[in-house]
């Protein structure tokens, strides 16, 4: 029989990390066999674990694309496949992720699913899209405490915010990094950089 997705969306800081090592740490107590994956250009954590910003962390499999992702998941028959900041890996990650679903697997994708300019963040739209169950978290205003659904970038020091853009879905090292480099906002306190 088919498996299921499950996703967990929302800006940094809204609690992805935990939430999905919350779930992990659950199905090993029920004895499931789990494979968690991170993508080993996600610096803020040890290489072998994914950490949230309190600093909890729980062994993973880093991969560094999409290819030895599904190699490692194809490896053995996993009850549930959990990927961590799955916005990392690009829309190719979708296929993948249904083969695996399709095959019977549980799959948790973990992401962003906004650009730090306030757009869909692919391929977590997609997931979302076709999944059994979504939850979307939000993260803490840093300026009024409201719900936030976005997080933007501040300034590097010694350049404005500007100079120091990439592109908002760049998958690169500057997309990574924690309370140094983006904050969380709600819709009325988001400035997106034009
Ligand atoms: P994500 O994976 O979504 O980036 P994490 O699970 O790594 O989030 O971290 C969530 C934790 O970050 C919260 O429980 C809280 O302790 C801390 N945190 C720091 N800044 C904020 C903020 N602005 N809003 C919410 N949580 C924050």
């Amino acid at each position: 029989p088919a498996g299921r997705l499950d996703v967990i969306a929302g800006p940094m800081f809204s609690g992805k990390s935990e939430e999905l090592m919350r779930r992990v740490r659950r199905a090993k107590i029920a004895g499931v066999t789990v494979l968690v994956l991170s993508h080993s250009l996600d610096t803020r954590s040890d290489l072998s674990a994914i950490t949230s910003h309190i600093g909890v962390n729980i062994p993973a499999v880093p991969v560094g694309d999409v290819d030895s992702l599904a190699e490692a998941a194809r490896a053995e028959d996993y009850d549930l496949v959990a990927i961590d900041e799955a916005q990392f890996f690009g829309p190719d990650l979708v296929p993948v992720v249904m083969e695996l679903v399709e095959g019977g697997a549980t799959v948790i994708v973990e992401g962003l699913c906004v650009t730090f300019d306030g757009g869909p963040f692919e391929p977590m739209p997609t997931f979302m899209a076709v999944a059994e169950d979504v939850l979307k978290l939000t993260a803490v205003c840093t300026i009024c405490g409201r719900d936030a659904v976005f997080h933007q970038r501040v300034g590097a020091p010694g350049r404005t915010a500007e100079e120091s853009e990439p592109r908002a879905t760049d998958i690169d090292a500057s997309h990574i990094g924690g309370s140094e480099s983006y904050v969380a906002r709600c819709r009325e306190h988001f400035a997106p950089p034009r």
